[in-house]
Order: C-alpha cells, then sequence, then structure tokens
C-alpha cells in the first residue's frame, strides 16, 4: 500500500508513530514559516506542516502544492498545539509533521471545488462530476445508499427471497410511460424496449416456482423529468407467490421498520398506519399524503348549498363540490397581498378558478370580503368544523372533485411547510391502499390501467368490472414516505380469463393482447399460483433518508432534467456506419412534426 493509514484515522493514540497518508490537497495555508495542507481523501481529512523541521528543500517543494493535487506525505504524527486543536474534526487533535512529500499527480485549477461550502451551478458540477463526487457530501450519501441497499438485499436473503436478474433488452412491458427503444442489428426494422419495470418477467418466475423474487434492477422510462425523476432509476423490485396484499405489507413494514432503525435509529411501530385511496382524497386531496401534519381537507358542500354567496352556491347546486382548510396561524402570517398571491397559485398551478377565505379574529368571528353572504349559524359551522381558533386563515376552493383535490393539497404542502407546521426533520412511514383499478382519460374516452394492468381488482368487485370499472377498487398499496410515494405495488391477476377482460377494458381486443402479452397469457394457462409483488425507489429512499432535496445528489452519475449526462454528453450522434448496420436513417429535426 501507499499509505499506512486513511486521513480519517490518526487519533492522539497515534502520537509519534510515523505514517504515509495519501489524498488530495483540500486546503492549504502558507503562514510563512511554515505550510499548513489539509490532506483529504473519502475517510476525512488531516492537517499535514511543512515547517522549518521539514528543513528548506521541503519546505519549497511543498509550496508547490495546489488544490486537488494528489500526495503521500510522510511523518511523524504530533499533538496539535493548544491554540490549534480543531473539536469539528475527527483527526482535529494531531497534526503530521511532514518529513517526505511526494507529489504523485498535479492538478489543473478545480472548477468545481470539492473543499467549497458554497455550491457552484448544477450544470458545472454535473459536467465535472468527478470533482463534484469528491465532495464529503456526496460520499456521505453514495455510502448512504450503498448501505440501503446492503439492507435491503440482507433483510430479503433473511427472509428466502432469491435475487434473479432479468433482461435489460426485452419487450417493451408498459407501466405508463414511454419505452427507451434499441434497434436490432439482426432484426432489421426491429427494436427491444428497456425495461420499465421487471413487471412480467417477474410474475413468469413466480409462476415458475420462484416463490420469494427480489432484484435491485434498473428501470428505464422515457418520461419528460419532474424534479424528482430520472430517465433511468433504481427499484428494489420483488415480488411473492400464495399471498395477499397483507403479507406483501407486512414484509416491507418489516423492512421498513428495520432500515429506520438501522440508518435514521428511529424505532417504528409495526404495522405501520393504513388508509384507503378513497379517504387519502378526501381527507388530503392526493394519494401520498404528508401526514407528519394535519390541516385536513373538509367538505362544506352541503353548507355551500345554503348561503348566497353565487360561486359557492352554484358549484353546489351543480354537483361540484366545496371544500376548505384551515392554515393554523396563517391569519396573521398571510396579508391581503399574500392571499392574493395564493390564489394565482391555485389558478395557475392546479386551474382553480380561485380562492376564498376567512381570517379569524382576535374575538374568534369570521372576516371576510364575502362573509355578509352567510348568516350566522352559516358561519359558526364552518368555524366548527375546521376546529378555528383566533389568528387561523381558512382557505376554500369551489369546484370540482379533482380541482378542489389538486388545489387544496397544493395549498396544504406550500403552507405547511410556511407555517413551519411539522420540524422537517421528522419521518412520516405510511399505506395507501386500495387504489381505483382505472383512470379515465377524458380526451381518448378510455379507461387506462391506475397502476398496470396485471393489478387484480378486490375479490368483491370482480362484478364492478362489468358494471361500473371506474369504481372498482384494486389490490394494490403504495408505501408513503413524508408526502412522496416511496414504493407501490399490488397483487397480480392469477386467472386469464380475468387478465383478459382487464386487457378489453384497457381498448385491446385478443389479437392486441395476444400480439403483446401472448406469453402471458399463455403462462397463466399453466398453472399460475396467486402473488403480488411491490417496487420500492431506492433513490428516493435515499433521498428522504438522507433527507435531501434533489434526487440527482442521490445518483453517482445522473442524467439533468433534459435527460442527458454532461460529463460524457450522452446521448451523442452515431457514425453513419453504425446507423447504416441498424438500417436506420434519422429524420432532421426541422423536419420532424
Ligand atoms: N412494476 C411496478 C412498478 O414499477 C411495481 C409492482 O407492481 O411491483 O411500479
Amino acid at each position: 500500500m501507499l499509505r499506512t493509514h486513511t486521513c480519517g484515522e490518526l487519533r492522539t493514540d497515534h502520537v509519534g508513530e510515523e505514517v504515509t497518508l495519501g489524498g488530495w490537497v483540500d486546503t492549504y495555508r502558507d503562514h510563512g514559516g511554515g505550510l499548513f495542507v489539509d490532506i483529504r481523501d473519502r475517510y476525512g481529512k488531516t492537517q499535514v506542516v511543512f515547517g522549518p523541521e521539514s528543513g528548506t528543500e521541503l519546505l519549497e517543494a511543498s509550496r508547490a502544492l495546489r488544490s486537488e493535487f494528489v500526495i503521500a506525505a510522510t511523518g511523524t504524527v504530533a499533538h496539535r498545539p493548544e491554540a490549534n486543536v480543531n473539536e469539528k474534526l475527527a483527526t482535529g487533535q494531531i497534526e503530521l509533521r511532514c518529513t517526505k512529500l511526494e507529489i504523485l499527480n498535479k492538478s489543473l485549477t478545480p472548477p468545481v471545488s470539492p473543499s467549497q461550502i458554497e455550491l457552484p451551478s448544477e450544470d458545472l458540477r454535473l459536467k465535472h462530476r468527478y470533482l463534484d463526487l469528491r465532495r464529503a457530501k456526496m460520499h456521505e450519501t453514495l455510502e448512504l445508499r450503498s448501505r440501503i441497499i446492503k439492507g435491503m438485499r440482507d433483510y430479503f436473503e433473511d427472509h428466502q427471497f432469491i435475487d434473479v436478474e432479468t433482461p435489460v433488452l426485452g419487450r417493451s412491458t408498459p407501466e405508463g410511460a414511454r419505452d427507451y427503444l434499441v434497434p436490432s442489428r439482426i432484426h432489421h426494422g426491429s427494436f427491444y424496449a428497456l425495461p420499465q419495470s421487471p413487471q412480467l418477467y417477474k410474475q413468469i418466475l413466480i409462476m415458475a416456482g420462484y416463490d420469494r423474487y427480489v432484484q435491485v434492477a434498473r428501470c428505464f422510462r422515457d418520461e419528460d423529468l419532474r424534479a424528482d425523476r430520472q430517465p433511468e432509476f433504481t427499484q428494489l423490485d420483488m415480488e411473492m407467490a400464495f399471498v395477499e396484499a397483507d403479507d406483501v405489507i407486512d414484509i416491507i413494514d418489516g423492512l421498513t421498520v428495520k432500515l429506520a432503525k438501522e440508518i435514521l435509529n428511529l424505532d417504528l411501530q409495526q404495522p405501520l398506519p393504513r388508509m384507503t385511496y378513497d379517504e387519502a382524497m378526501q381527507r388530503f386531496g392526493h394519494d401520498a399524503p404528508d401526514l407528519r401534519f394535519g390541516m385536513e381537507l373538509v367538505d362544506f358542500t352541503d353548507l355551500a348549498a345554503q348561503c348566497e354567496f353565487r360561486v359557492f352556491r352554484s358549484v353546489a347546486d351543480n354537483g361540484g363540490h366545496v371544500r376548505g382548510i384551515n392554515a393554523s396561524g396563517g391569519g396573521k402570517r398571510y396579508s391581503r397581498k399574500d392571499i392574493d398571491e395564493l390564489t394565482e397559485f391555485v389558478k395557475n398551478d392546479f386551474g382553480a378558478k380561485g380562492l376564498a377565505w376567512f381570517r379569524v379574529e382576535d374575538d374568534g368571528t369570521l372576516f371576510s370580503p364575502i362573509a355578509k353572504n352567510f348568516d350566522q349559524s352559516l358561519l359558526d359551522q364552518i368555524a366548527d368544523r375546521l376546529a378555528a381558533r383566533p389568528g387561523d386563515l381558512l382557505l376554500f376552493v369551489a369546484d370540482g372533485w379533482e380541482v378542489t383535490c389538486k388545489a387544496l393539497y397544493g395549498l396544504r404542502k406550500r403552507l405547511g411547510a410556511e407555517l413551519e407546521l411539522y420540524d422537517p426533520a421528522t419521518m412520516h412511514f405510511s399505506w395507501v391502499v386500495e387504489f381505483p383499478m382505472f383512470d379515465h382519460d377524458e380526451l381518448e374516452n378510455r379507461w387506462v390501467a391506475k397502476h398496470h394492468p396485471f393489478t387484480a381488482p378486490r375479490s368483491q368487485d370482480m362484478e364492478l368490472l362489468d358494471t361500473d370499472p371506474g369504481a372498482c377498487r384494486a389490490q394494490a398499496y403504495d408505501l408513503v414516505i413524508n408526502g412522496s410515494e416511496a414504493g407501490g405495488g399490488t397483487i397480480r391477476i392469477h386467472d386469464r380469463t380475468i387478465q383478459q377482460k382487464v386487457f378489453s377494458l384497457l381498448g385491446m381486443d385478443e389479437k392486441d393482447a395476444r400480439e403483446r402479452f401472448g406469453f402471458l397469457l399463455d403462462a397463466l394457462q399453466y398453472g399460475a399460483p396467486p402473488h403480488g409483488g411491490i417496487a420500492l425507489g431506492i433513490d428516493r429512499w435515499v433521498m428522504l433518508l438522507g433527507g435531501l432535496d434533489n434526487i440527482r445528489d442521490c445518483i453517482a452519475f445522473p442524467k439533468t432534467q433534459r435527460a442527458t449526462d454532461l460529463m460524457t454528453d450522452a446521448p451523442g450522434t452515431v457514425d453513419r456506419q453504425q446507423l447504416h448496420e441498424l438500417g436506420i436513417r434519422v429524420i432532421p429535426a426541422d423536419e420532424k412534426s
């Protein structure tokens, strides 16, 4: 080894020992009489001192050091003089008095400085990822990621799961997003699809008797990227045979409890809390509610029907909903101008037509420009339902169900943070279960699978497939951490007739279904046991457990929001010969409508 210790290792116990450290020059300070260099590696930093006792030659040589030079420094471990002790640094009691210096490699002036606290632009960091990854925070995050994945692997191995790899070049398995396609050279005009998930492979493995499967699987979805999505991401993918929803939830509860303890030293109670999708939409307007604070949505449609305020009345009379929240403490915090801004927020971001509000005065009365349209008994009931207290701000949206959900969910999320209704360091884990089987695509007037087409309806809802698909609830479950979906899964259909019926509801006749999923329909006829599973988003787990707010910080080499890798410059063009072999001609961008 070119080093005897790491840069995070030396303590007062080592004083007097001769050691060699290898690492990068983090910072250097020339004090005339001596040079102080912090040398850094993955494990920490150690102060290396070049003083008069190092000899003139070595002192001079050390003056050539610059940021990010890679060096090997040999010397004696010594106590730091009292005044130089750094309590914040693990090695802050000692320093290395250098007797031999080797410059192993030089560095240009780094455009991204690993020692700098203030970060440069993210584009610059991603372009020079080899420098950005040197930062202590990135090391900490990638180590956390590694521990989470190891924790998961150990847990599933302890529970008799076996790890099976599934192909990356496959046929598309629809999870609702666009596929990444890979042209086949051998089969001119044919394409592989990169897996959106190993969904069908894992179901096939179950049918083949591998009754507990797990994989840390890379998945690819060619979507327009939202802030916390990546075109390629990693899932902990698992599947089990002979189970019901409760069994899968139970296994994941056990994993969550274990990881919360290992990673956060948090004692969670098993089972984790559960609520149905319908309840989540009613109480929070969203299927992944943040349960770290209250501010629940309350329905006022019945009261709205009795008031004189035209907007409320007409929405209530026409089958819409009037719902509200109590932004507790918001009456004092938000001025009229702020409320105007909140109104623009719900209009622009969620398509609401407006925002009605009441401020709760010190004497408990409700103040609002629209208050005159409500008699006292209605005002009392409004205050009562929202448990209004002086200083609160009551906010209402009147619209169709979905708009009220979206707008109030958005408001709740924003105001919960702004009013500091929870400690951002707290963690909340829960389940949302029994999602609808289908969403209705209004534009195309057809049903689309809410999760994926292999999801089983609740057994009591089987008839609804024929009579009222919109009301049909699935054996589906999502794990929610702090208001983010951290995983989702379902019990699958294991009966060919039901699978075909669901395909038909989704607009696939027998022929289409055969063409796309013939292998699944066939396999279902050769003895498929009841089964179900789940996938957990590992990148998101790292983000949430690490208290980070950017998914790209949880991945060593992420893509930008425009799906590019700024370091390698992917995607890139390829030469004509490569395209020719694939039988592909590229349409110039300006001809592609
Ligand atoms: N394949 C699903 C997904 O990636 C997860 C599952 O149903 O197990 O969302």
